[in-house]
């Protein structure tokens, strides 16, 4: 301190009172023990709206919100008994009529000057209590979530429990058909809320991806009144679905996530009404290019909704009142996810409804309209029934028996013969020794769980062994599990119990979506080089055609092995890179072939796509094979030119 005698002068009452107190942010009152006001500062002006020196007299207790103030003023009498209180809260009246959230530290006076007085250093803890209000709300809602889901997961489970019981003392083969039929119903509706749950998951952590693929509108309505029908007369609801002449139309989108957001509005419409009809009307909006804005109405002339409700339905966890609850079962995230379905095809919800006499859920979404020949029917096979694989071979990695042996029964039915291993070590044992073209991963077991094994299996092997296509098989359906499945590198998973045509599904995806098989095999007797192009070019020199070739011969080789060691390394931009760079050398040996594959790794190498591995090791190894092909080609046709002269 240099001069502690000029600091000392400065914080002389008034070069100190102004700043701090007359111009303060915080509001400042003086009071007597009575309430009446001594003094102010400005910021009531900015915080209550009252002008400078005008509450001077006015008593502190008419200020206070009447439904507040027995309570503020046993806390004024303690503040009166202390020489320091902190912390009172007040709701105090503003100049605008409306009311604020404040709270006060008081000094007494009294107890160092023997004067009757508080100075009450006031703060406005409005938005704090707004805060506290909603994290109270969020706290409520998730309580009320948790209650209805275990609700909601207790029935059907007690449900399948005690028919189990007693289908193990039944005799009778119709009475165990009946409890079969039973235990499967309430397995059904539990994974009804499970997928609810794990959908939710998805889209929130931004990974679901919508398709784009051509469908036909009036199909997908046709699919869905054959899922309805039933249900709607056996309640005796009429069900229409009116489709407007322009609306039937081939658009291309997700027709999977549309029938999502459909079933949804359908099933809650069946759901709370109980006479009259529900209709689903489809039009065309407007269209600008050639981009067609469709229109879909869910009406029905159900129980309704309050007004009041209409906003906060379409929250996650919510339902309009504790009775829907009672009444109607149901966990509350069905319209949450329709709304974030909606709003992911870039589109908007939007719910108009009456007490007793019904709502109307209604979305528009846009799509480019396709053609006869967009329709993915036309193009792809759907797996059938009794599927049969060749040569397909599966490693199942399961600890539990039961699991194991439902799974290979299932795997065999389709002609796959899969070898089993009850923890990861004895996984890693198989793999290090034989192929597989896919592995079936649980992800608890002793010893060494799916998501280690996964780990070092990426690590460990070399391509294509570290590429092996791996499913997780996930017990508890929770978000952080399936995250962490792709995050260790794994390629998707499936939510026991499933059901056969889900894992099937799956099988038939990898065998042919990934798999190596899935692209040009170089023909054994077919050339894959084209030379035309380079002797074109050069105007049948063929001199410059042997040096091209003996470049071709020499260069690509080294970028394969470049190429593969990145791919060891998950390097995926530099991947990128070398294939960019070995793109013109393929094109002038006419690699039609191989070009496309070179172009599809370089995209690849920048995608940042989820199975960035998988995708691009499948694609190298067709791409290798056709350059040694190649190779063995070119070197041919070089002697055969030399030889010529
Ligand atoms: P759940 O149906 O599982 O309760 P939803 O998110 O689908 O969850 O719906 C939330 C709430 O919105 C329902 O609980 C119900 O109160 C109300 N609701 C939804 N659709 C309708 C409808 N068509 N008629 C009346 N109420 C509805």
């Amino acid at each position: 301190m240099k001069n502690p005698k000029n600091l000392d002068s400065y914080v002389s009452k008034e070069e100190f009172f102004k700043p701090v107190v007359e111009d303060g942010s915080d509001v400042i009152f003086i009071v007597d023990f009575q309430g009446i006001i001594k003094y102010h500062n400005r910021a009531v002006e900015e915080n209550l709206g009252y002008k400078p020196n005008s509450l001077i007299e006015k008593n502190f207790f008419d200020f206070i919100h009447p439904d507040t103030l027995t309570s503020f003023k046993e806390a004024f009498k303690k503040s009166i008994s202390k020489p320091f209180e902190e912390n009172i809260e007040f709701y105090f009246l503003c100049k605008d009529s409306s009311y604020r959230y404040f709270e006060f530290n008081s000094i007494n006076i009294w107890h160092k000057n023997r004067i009757e007085g508080l100075i009450l250093d006031c703060r406005d803890i409005t938005q704090r209590k707004k805060d506290a209000e909603e994290l109270l709300k969020a706290q409520k809602a998730k309580e009320q979530f948790l209650a209805n889901m275990s609700h909601e997961i207790r029935t059907p489970i007690n449900g399948i429990a005690g028919l189990v019981s007693l289908m193990a003392e039944s005799t009778d083969d119709d009475e165990r058909k009946s409890y079969l039929s039973a235990i499967q119903k309430s397995a059904e509706s539990l994974k009804v809320i499970i997928n609810d749950i794990l959908d939710l998951s998805i889209i929130e952590s931004g990974k679901l991806k919508l398709e784009k693929i051509g469908f036909s509108l009036k199909s997908q309505l046709d699919s869905l009144n054959n899922t309805f029908i039933y249900q709607a007369k056996s309640k005796n609801i009429s069900l229409n679905f009116n489709l407007s002449p322009e609306a039937n139309l081939i658009i291309i989108g997700d027709p999977v996530r549309l029938n999502q957001v459909l079933i949804n509005l359908l099933s809650n419409a069946l759901k709370f009404t109980h006479e009259g009809k529900i209709e689903v009307s489809v039009n065309l909006e407007y269209k600008i290019k050639n981009v067609c804005y469709i229109s879909f109405t869910v009406s029905d002339t159900g129980i309704g909704i309050q007004k009041q409700k209409l906003k906060s339905i379409f929250e996650s966890f919510t339902q309009a009142d504790e009775s829907v609850t009672r009444r109607y079962g149901g966990t509350g995230l069905g319209l949450a996810i329709t709304k974030q379905l909606v709003e992911l095809q870039g589109g908007e919800i939007k719910v108009s409804s009456e007490e007793k006499k019904g709502s109307d859920f209604k979305f528009t979404l846009p799509y480019k309209t396709g053609t006869f020949d967009d329709l993915e029917e036309k193009k792809s096979k759907k797996p059938q029934r009794d599927y049969w694989f060749e040569n397909y071979k599966v490693l199942l990695v399961e600890d539990n028996d039961i699991n194991r042996l439902y799974v290979t029964k299932l795997l065999k039915k389709w002609n796959i013969d899969a070898d089993e291993a009850e923890n990861g070590i004895e996984a890693m044992e198989k793999i290090s020794t034989k192929h597989y073209d896919l592995i079936l991963m649980d992800l608890q077991m002793p010893v060494m769980d799916g998501f280690e094994s996964t780990t070092l299996i990426r690590k460990k092997f070399r391509p294509p062994k570290s590429n092996i296509p791996i499913i997780a098989l996930t017990a508890n359906a929770v978000k952080a599990d399936t995250e962490r499945c792709f995050e260790v590198g794994m390629n998707d998973y499936i939510s026991k119990p499933f059901r056969p045509e889900e894992l099937l599904n799956l099988l038939v995806k990898y065998e042919k979506g990934v798999n190596s098989s899935n692209f040009p095999e170089p023909d054994k007797k077919e050339n894959v080089t084209d030379l035309s192009y380079l002797f074109d070019s050069c105007h049948g020199d063929k001199q410059f055609v042997l040096e091209m070739i003996d470049v071709f011969v020499k260069s690509t080789p080294k970028s394969i092995i470049e190429i593969e060691s990145l791919i060891e390394q998950k390097n995926w931009r530099d991947v990128s890179k070398e294939a960019h760079k070995i793109k013109p050398s393929i094109s002038f040996m006419g690699l039609s072939s191989g070009i496309q594959l070179v172009k599809e790794i370089e995209a690849s190498g920048n995608s940042g796509d989820l199975n960035i591995g998988v995708h691009i090791s499948e694609k190298f190894m067709a791409l290798k094979k056709i350059i040694n092909k190649a190779i063995i080609e070119l070197q041919d046709y070089k002697t055969e030119l030399t030889k010529q002269g």
